[in-house]
């Protein structure tokens, strides 16, 4: 079975079930969600969940990132400031 499906956001007639790594930018990071199953538009780059519960777990996963991504900025920023004087 091949069957395909039309993309919601480009309109493209390429949509394919697939479970695929996907990469999504969140404010300036780059997120791969590996394995989601799904709907992926090869055009765009779209993808349309197969479950809620899948985009659920998407979306967990990338609140994860988010978290993990604030706390090195903010690691970042907070190093000791007697080092700047050394
Ligand atoms: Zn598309």
């Amino acid at each position: 079975m091949n069957e395909q499906r039309q993309c919601g956001s480009c309109g493209m007639k390429s949509m394919e079930r697939a479970i695929l790594d996907v990469n999504r930018n969140f404010q300036g990071h780059t997120l791969t969600i590996p394995a989601v199953d799904g709907w992926h538009c090869p055009s765009c780059g779209e993808v349309e969940f197969a479950s809620r519960e899948e985009a659920e777990r998407f979306f967990d996963a990338a609140q994860a990132n988010q978290k993990e991504a604030t706390r090195s900025q903010a690691e970042a920023l907070s190093a000791p400031s007697e080092a700047a004087w050394d």
